[in-house]
């Protein structure tokens, strides 16, 4: 399938059909940010690729479109247009608010069995898909599950993925995933059934989220693949005999031994407080084309329903595809199947659909800063609402063409239920338990085997290791009135107290905000608790409704945070005085003082003492640590902010690039140190 390629006109296809706001992510290849679709009001997550950048990874991106393009399931993260310059690649894709699920276990330090039983179903569910549309992933890990609105987990980065041209029951032999959740016979270098290699992540997976750390850890990668090979880890004392019954048959050594995803479907683990198999298929076929959907952009297009229904049908991953996925979307979650209405006094000519929108926001984008925005933030609030997935004409999953396990026999009488349910939610899971520390672990393996010592992934990253790597700097200013990177030199934002920096503008929003937080668990900090935060997003949740304002307050919040910085420093000047006043979330870490400038401080006086480069925005420290050969291994936001009811200061934490747990021991290791 073709995808949608303009030459030299940059980003003005996107900017057509989008508004573009902030980053929210980046990984290996690409800058994710927040968009929005004008017609139809939808958010998105747009991520970005420079080809230049890309160079010999361009083939990786290209395998992740064409997967995306074929895989269309609830927990799989959809794709809605593909837009391909000649320099860059954008990826409409579904916006998950709720962030990465990684982000949330160590939130939580660790999920109880039941929450953890409420995502490993979602998972397997997304498996089971995968699999059976004929691909392996090859990259499980939590920072690649993502959670929508609705709490529900999709899966993402499909750029290591593989389709066997006989069907996943032939042997791979390329090596690749993260070396953490790579299965022994992957690193050993030897040939390997796809779908077996993704059993053993699902298990490392599992494992991550009842314990909060890996089953197979260790900073030297020698004696990591030696304990992966060996497949012995210890099972804390928390782990009921079922849960260390079902993480010892994912992770087996030896794959034929290991336990299959059509298996899992309805594991008695699995299927415990349930009684029913994980529903795998897939609840969003594309072959069925949804009649209301051709209906409004028939008339929004001015064509017949056959030639609008001919045009989806063509998949191209343009506009066409976007609307009518976008519209689709919609519909699942109740809102109404309405494009938005043509500017006033707007004549044929000028349709949305025909044209792009003719009346095109004043909206600058670059491919190095963040996207600028100047429009209404009306548009983004009009859009939001809290519709869970409703009840839509059922249908029979025709999308369906292959079994759980990836095999190629097409008689899908042994998964496909004839009635699909809509309805996506889960039992409400249990959030409250104690909190773990690692020494709990009861070891009842021992490490005696021996290992051939072949292994064929690269040495994991070095992690940035405090300790050892410390660099006590007894220089550095420590007030929060300078704006310092480590190098000494000031940097180009301005002082939280000062006059016209981004740390002024908080008290506007602070008043637009902090509505609901009077039932919040608040935790104190503590350096037992370390990374122990609030869980905002969840709470409320139960019965899988989200609340009104929820989730989505966060990017709304991020939304009026650029709009204040678009404004002119006359106008920005008495906006914000101090930090800013958010709602607390799951990414952000109480502390137990009242005094931001305080805890500023005293952030500031660490992290030279890690080794960790920062420039300072008013209350954000905006962080890095380098490589051994000049590259950023590690970037991260610590942004001192302040809570209400209780009025304490918060850490707002986020991981932009880096190695997920490397990044959480070095978060950890800096709010712990700092004593806040
Ligand atoms: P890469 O392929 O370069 O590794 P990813 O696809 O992993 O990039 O995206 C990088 C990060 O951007 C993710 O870890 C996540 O935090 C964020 N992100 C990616 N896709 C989405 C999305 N659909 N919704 C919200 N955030 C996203």
């Amino acid at each position: 399938m073709p995808t949608e390629r303009t030459k030299d006109h940059g980003a003005e296809e996107l900017h057509k059909h989008y508004r573009v706001y902030e980053t929210i992510g980046s990984g290996g290849f690409a800058k994710v940010k927040l968009g929005q679709h004008i017609l139809t009001g939808e958010k998105v997550a747009i991520k970005i690729m420079n080809k230049k950048d890309l160079a010999d990874d361009l083939p990786r991106v290209k395998v992740e479109i064409e997967a995306m393009k074929n895989l269309s399931h609830q927990h799989v993260c959809r794709l809605y247009q593909v837009i391909e310059t000649s320099t860059q690649i954008f990826m409409v894709l579904e916006y998950c608010p709720g962030g990465e699920l990684f982000d949330y276990i160590i939130a939580k330090d660790r999920l109880s069995e039941e929450e953890t039983r409420v995502f490993f179903r979602q998972i397997v569910s997304a498996m089971a898909y995968v699999h059976s549309q004929g691909y392996a992933h090859r990259d499980l890990k939590p920072e690649n599950l993502l959670i929508d609105e609705d709490h529900n987990l999709k899966l993402i980065d499909f750029g290591l993925c593989a389709r066997p041209k006989g069907g996943l029951s032939y042997e791979l032999m390329t090596c690749c995933g993260s070396p953490a959740y790579a299965a022994p016979e992957l690193i050993q270098g030897k040939a390997y059934i796809g779908s077996e290699a993704d059993v053993w992540s699902m298990g490392v997976l599992m494992f991550a989220l009842l314990c909060g750390y890996l089953p197979f850890d260790d900073d030297n990668c020698m004696i990591l693949y030696r304990k992966i090979t060996r497949g012995k880890y210890d099972n804390p004392r928390w782990l009921s005999p079922g849960t260390i019954l079902l993480l010892n048959q994912m992770m087996q050594v030896d794959p034929k031994r290991r336990v299959t995803v059509r298996q899992l479907l309805d594991h008695p683990w699995v299927m415990k407080d349930y009684n029913s198999p994980v529903e795998w298929f897939s609840k969003q076929p594309l072959c069925h084309i949804d009649e209301d959907c051709i209906t409004e952009m028939a008339v929004n297009m001015k064509r017949s329903r056959e030639s609008t229904t001919a045009l989806v049908k063509e998949w191209r991953y343009d506009h066409t595809t976007a609307i009518y996925l976008l519209l689709l979307s919609k519909k699942q979650r109740g809102k109404p199947v309405r494009l938005r209405p043509e500017p006033a006094g707007c004549e044929d000519s000028c349709s949305p659909l025909h044209q792009g929108l003719q009346t095109r926001e004043a909206l600058h984008f670059s491919e190095d800063e963040d996207a600028v925005i100047v429009g209404s933030l009306d548009l983004c609030s009009e859009y939001i609402d809290d519709c869970p997935w409703v009840s839509v004409p059922q249908h029979t999953p025709q999308g369906v063409r292959g079994r759980p396990d990836g095999t190629t026999n097409k008689d899908t009488r042994l998964t496909s239920p004839s009635v699909e349910r809509r309805c996506a939610y889960s039992p409400n899971p249990e959030r409250g338990r104690a909190t773990p520390r690692r020494q709990e672990r009861g070891e009842n393996k021992e490490n005696k085997e021996n290992s051939g010592d072949i292994f064929a992934l690269p040495p994991p990253r070095t992690p940035v290791s405090s300790k050892k790597n410390a660099r006590p700097n007894k220089n550095v200013l420590t007030t929060p009135n300078q704006n310092t990177n480590t190098s000494g030199t000031k940097s180009n934002a301005v002082t939280p107290k000062g006059g016209s920096s981004a740390s002024k503008e908080h008290n506007k929003k602070g008043a637009a905000e902090n509505k609901d937080s009077a039932n919040l668990e608040i935790l104190a900090f503590s350096p037992e608790r370390r990374s122990r935060s609030l869980d905002m997003a969840v709470k409320g949740d139960s019965g899988g409704k989200k609340k009104r304002g929820g989730k989505v307050f966060g990017s709304l919040e991020r939304g009026l945070d650029k709009v204040i910085t678009m404004l002119t420093p006359s106008k920005r000047r008495g906006l914000r005085d101090g930090p800013r006043k958010i709602k607390a979330q799951y990414n952000v870490t109480l502390t137990s003082q009242t005094n931001p400038d305080q805890v500023l401080n005293q952030i500031l006086s660490i992290l030279p003492e890690k080794n960790i480069d920062f420039t300072q925005q008013g209350y954000t420290l905006k962080c890095q640590t380098w490589g051994d050969f000049g590259k950023v291994t590690m970037a991260f936001e610590l942004e001192v902010c302040m809570l209400q009811r209780p009025e304490v200061v918060g850490v707002r934490r986020q991981r932009l690039k880096g190695d997920a747990w490397v990044y959480k021991h070095l978060v950890e290791d800096v709010l712990s140190t700092s004593r806040i």
